[in-house]
C-alpha cells in the first residue's frame, strides 16, 4: 500500500493557497516525514511547501495521476504539535495553513556544516593505543565530537588526535559525520551576573506564580510599576521551569531597543540562551533557530515572531510589556503573539505571565473577571516614589504670547536639570522637522501624490518625505500652487526639537532616537551608551525609547505634546496616551537623584493625560471600561475590520458595498455590519481603501464570518480583501 502526502504549498496568489495531494516517489520513501520542507511541481514551476499529512491512496478519489514531491529538505521536522497549532491558527483568523507554516520555519539557508565523528562500535581491543582508547572513550561518553572538541579535552596534540582519528575511522571503530555547525555569539561568559535577594512583594509573586504553574497554568496579569522588579521575578521563575527540565520563551515588543533586557538574560544564564530577531542575518538566525530545535537553548527571547520558534517541553511564556501593539502583526494573516501565545500555552501545558506597568485594558478586565490570576508589585525596589508629574497647559502659553515648542516651565526645568549636571529625555511621537508642509498664502499643502497624505518636512536633507511609503521630493523653495514665498512648516516633529534645543543649549550635546537616525545597524546601540555613560546631556526621541530603559543620571523628562497621540482617530487613542506618558515617567529618578516630569497638552481635562499625571491607574481603567462598553468596543465586543483596497476607486467602493450585502445575508444576525467608510488612510501606495467593521459580543461568530469571507475571496480580481481579527487600530 503506498502513501500519499499531502502539502501546504507556498505560493501567493489566495485563489490557489492551500494544500494538495502529492505522491512520494521511491527515491524519497522514508526521508518524506510529516512536518519536511519539500519542493514540489504546482503550476509548471517549482514550489515551497510543508508534507502536513500522510494518507492511503486509497482514501483519496482522484482519477488523475498525482505529480511526485521533487525534493525533500531533511536537516529538522517540524513537530506535530507546531502543525497542531498552524492548523488552529489558521481556522482562528481564516487563513492558510502555509500562512502560519511560514512563520515556523527557519530562512532557508545553507548552514555551514562541521565534521564529527561518532563512536560505530561498542568497544575497542586493549591492542589500541593509549592515544587512540583515550580519544574513543572520550567520543563514546560524549555521543560525538569535532577534532576541536577532542584536542579540548583530552589535551593532545592536533596532529596526534588527526593521525589516530584516521585510523580508528580506517578499522571502522568510529565514523565521521558532518553536522550543523553551531556557534552562538552570545556564547562567552559574561561579567558576573547581579544577584538579588527578592523583596518581600517580590517573594510573594513569585509564591503565587509558581503555585499557579503547578496546579491551573491559568495565564497571569504581573502588573508592577515601572522599577518594581517584574524582570526579576521573570528570572526567578524561569530558574523554577528550568529546574524541572522544561524551557521558557520571553517575548518583549522590539528586541533591538531592549538590549538591556538581553544582556540581563545572557548574564543569567550564560549560554543558555537564543535570541532571534530582525536584524540578524539568515545564516544566524537559521543557527538560533537550529539551536531551540536541538533543545540546546533554555530560554528564547525575541520579539512578536519568536512566538513561533520550535520548542518543546515550553513551561513558561513571558510577555513583557504586554500592552504593546508590537506584539500584533499588521499585515495579513494580522497574528497577535498575545493570542498565539495562549493557544500555545494550552497546547503544550505551558503557564503565561503577562507583564506590565500598564496593561492593556483587555487584560487588566480579564484579570478583574477572574480569567487571569491577578498579581501587582506595588513599589519600585530602589523605595524611591515615582516621580511628580506636572501637566502644561499649552493654551495658556499661547496666551501668553509662549509660541515656542517648549514651555516657560519646561524651560526652566531643563535650565536646572543641566546646570546641575543631570541629563534630561524629551519625547515627542512624531519624527522629522514638521508634519506639513503648507502655503500660508493659498492655503496648500504638499502632499504625497500616492497615498494622499501630507508630507513630513526632513531638514537634513530638505526634503518632504512620505512616511507611508517614502516617497520624498525637495522642498520647494516657492509654492508649487500660488509662487508665492510664504511656504512655511507646521507641527514639530523631533528633529525640529532637536534644532530648537540646539539655538536654546548651544553647548549641551544633544542626540536624537528615531526611526531615521537609528537606521543604520548599531547606531541605536552606539546612542544609547553614548547617553549612559554621559557623553550627551540630552535625549530625544520617538515614543520608541520609552520602553525598558534606565538611566540613573536622568533627572527631567519632558514630553512635548501629549496631544499627539490622544487625537488619533482611535477607540484606543486614550489607552494609548494613558500608557506613553506613564511609561515615560516610569524613566525619571531611577538613581539616586529625583525625577520631575512635565507633560505638554493642550487637552489637560482629558482622562487619559489626567490618570496618568495623577498615577490614577484604577481610576482610568474604570472609566475607560466604561466608555468601552457605552461604545461598543472591546473588551466587551470583538472586531473584525475588513479592508478593501485596489487601484481603482470606484471598483473598490462598489466591491466593498456588495460584500456587505452579502453579508447582510450570510453572517448571524449576532453580528454588527458597520460601514463600508472609506480607511482612515484612504489611500497609500497608489492604493485606494475602504474599511467595514465587524462587531460582535461573540468571538466565535467572528470566527465564523471569517470562514465566510475566506471562500470569497477571489471575488473580483481587481480588489484586495483582507480581514484583520481583533485590530489593534482602526486606522
Ligand atoms: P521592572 O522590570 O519592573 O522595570 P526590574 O526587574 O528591571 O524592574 O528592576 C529594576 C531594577 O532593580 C533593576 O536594576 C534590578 O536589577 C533591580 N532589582 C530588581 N529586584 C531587586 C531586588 N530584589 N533587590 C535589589 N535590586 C533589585
Ligand atoms: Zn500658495
Ligand atoms: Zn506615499
Amino acid at each position: 500500500m503506498s502513501k500519499l502526502a499531502e502539502v501546504a504549498v507556498d505560493v501567493k496568489h489566495p485563489a490557489i493557497k492551500g494544500e494538495y495531494y502529492y505522491s512520494i516517489p521511491e527515491r524519497l520513501e522514508g526521508k518524506v516525514q510529516v512536518g519536511c520542507r519539500v519542493k514540489v511541481p504546482f503550476n509548471n514551476q517549482m514550489v515551497e511547501g510543508v508534507v502536513v499529512r500522510f494518507l492511503e491512496k486509497e482514501d483519496v478519489a482522484c482519477d488523475f495521476q498525482l505529480k511526485d514531491i521533487a525534493e525533500v529538505d531533511d536537516r529538522f521536522v517540524l513537530p506535530e504539535f507546531m502543525l497542531d497549532l498552524a492548523r488552529r491558527l489558521a481556522s482562528y483568523y481564516a487563513a492558510n495553513l502555509m500562512d502560519f507554516l511560514k512563520l515556523m520555519l527557519p530562512p532557508d539557508v545553507n548552514p555551514q556544516r562541521e565534521a564529527v565523528y561518532a563512536p560505530a562500535v561498542e568497544q575497542i581491543g586493549s591492542s589500541r593505543s593509549e592515544i587512540q582508547r583515550k580519544i574513543f572513550q572520550y567520543i563514546k561518553d560524549k555521543g560525538e565530537a569535532t577534532v576541536e572538541e577532542i584536542v579540548r579535552a583530552t589535551g593532545l596534540k592536533r596532529s596526534s588526535v588527526n593521525n589516530a582519528l584516521n585510523v580508528l575511522t580506517k578499522k571502522g571503530f568510529v565514523k565521521k559525520e558532518y553536522r550543523i555547525k553551531v556557534e552562538s555569539k552570545f556564547r562567552e561568559v559574561p561579567a558576573k551576573p547581579r544577584l538579588h535577594k527578592l523583596t518581600f512583594e517580590q517573594a510573594n509573586v513569585l509564591k503565587e506564580i509558581c503555585r499557579n504553574m503547578e496546579k491551573d497554568k491559568k495565564p497571569v496579569l504581573l502588573f508592577g510599576i515601572t522599577g518594581s522588579g517584574k524582570t526579576e521575578v521573570y528570572i526567578k521563575a524561569i530558574e523554577r521551569v528550568l529546574a524541572q527540565g522544561k524551557k521558557a520563551l520571553v517575548l518583549v515588543p522590539e528586541i533591538s531597543l531592549t538590549p538591556q533586557m538581553t544582556e540581563r538574560f545572557h548574564e543569567r544564564f550564560p549560554g543558555k540562551v537564543a535570541v532571534l530577531h530582525s536584524r540578524l542575518s539568515g545564516g544566524e538566525r537559521f543557527l538560533e533557530w537550529y539551536r531551540i530545535y536541538q533543545g540546546d537553548a533554555d530560554i528564547t527571547i525575541g520579539a512578536r515572531s519568536a512566538v513561533f520558534a520550535p520548542i518543546k517541553d515550553l513551561g513558561l511564556i513571558v510577555i513583557d510589556e504586554e500592552h504593546e501593539s508590537s506584539y500584533k502583526q499588521m499585515e495579513f494573516p494580522f497574528y497577535d503573539a498575545r493570542q498565539v501565545a495562549r493557544f500555545r500555552a494550552e497546547a503544550q501545558g505551558a503557564t503565561i505571565i503577562f507583564g506590565s506597568a500598564t496593561p492593556s485594558v483587555e487584560s487588566f478586565y480579564k484579570a478583574i473577571k477572574g480569567e487571569f490570576i491577578f498579581l501587582k508589585l506595588t513599589r519600585r525596589v530602589s523605595g524611591k516614589p515615582l516621580p511628580p508629574v506636572e501637566v502644561v497647559d499649552m493654551r495658556e502659553e499661547l496666551k501668553c504670547g509662549n509660541k515656542h515648542i517648549f514651555s516657560r516651565k519646561l524651560c526652566s526645568e531643563m535650565d536646572a536639570a543641566l546646570s546641575r549636571g543631570e541629563q534630561v529625555i524629551l519625547f515627542l511621537n512624531r519624527r522629522g522637522h514638521s508634519t506639513f508642509i503648507l502655503c500660508r498664502d493659498c492655503g496648500f499643502v504638499m502632499k504625497c501624490p500616492h497615498c494622499d497624505i501630507s508630507l513630513t518636512y526632513h531638514s537634513s536633507d530638505r526634503t518632504g518625505k512620505c512616511h507611508y511609503c517614502g516617497f520624498q521630493v525637495k522642498a520647494p523653495d516657492t509654492c508649487p500652487s500660488c509662487d508665492s514665498r510664504n511656504i512655511r512648516y507646521f507641527g514639530a516633529g523631533t528633529e525640529k526639537v532637536e534644532q530648537e534645543l540646539k539655538i536654546r543649549y548651544p553647548h549641551v550635546k544633544v542626540i536624537r532616537v528615531d526611526a531615521d537616525s537609528t537606521s543604520r545597524k548599531g547606531t541605536l546601540e552606539k546612542m544609547l551608551s553614548e547617553f549612559k555613560c554621559g557623553r550627551a546631556q540630552v535625549m530625544i526621541g520617538t515614543q520608541s525609547i520609552a520602553k525598558g530603559l534606565d538611566f540613573p543620571r536622568v533627572s527631567l523628562v519632558g514630553i512635548i505634546s501629549a496631544d499627539v497621540t490622544l487625537n488619533l482617530p482611535d477607540f484606543r487613542a486614550g489607552e494609548r496616551t494613558f500608557q506613553l506618558i506613564s511609561q515615560v515617567a516610569g524613566r525619571a529618578g531611577r538613581g539616586e537623584i529625583p525625577g520631575k516630569v512635565i507633560v505638554q497638552t493642550y487637552s489637560p481635562e482629558s482622562l487619559a493625560v489626567k490618570a496618568a499625571c495623577e498615577y490614577k491607574f484604577k481610576d482610568f481603567y474604570k472609566e475607560e471600561l466604561i466608555s468601552r462598553k457605552k461604545f461598543e468596543y472591546p473588551p466587551f465586543y470583538f472586531l473584525m475590520n475588513l479592508t478593501f483596497s485596489g487601484g481603482d476607486h470606484d471598483l473598490v467602493k462598489k466591491a466593498a458595498e456588495d460584500v456587505k450585502k452579502i453579508l447582510e445575508q450570510e453572517v448571524s444576525s449576532q453580528v454588527k455590519i458597520l460601514g463600508p467608510i472609506p480607511a482612515p488612510r484612504f489611500k497609500v501606495k497608489d492604493n485606494f481603501r475602504y474599511n467595514i467593521l465587524l462587531k460582535s459580543k461573540e468571538e466565535k461568530k467572528l470566527v465564523e464570518a471569517g470562514e465566510f469571507l475566506k471562500k470569497l475571496k477571489s471575488f473580483n480580481k481587481k480588489v484586495y480583501l483582507t480581514w484583520d481579527m481583533n485590530p489593534q487600530d482602526l486606522m
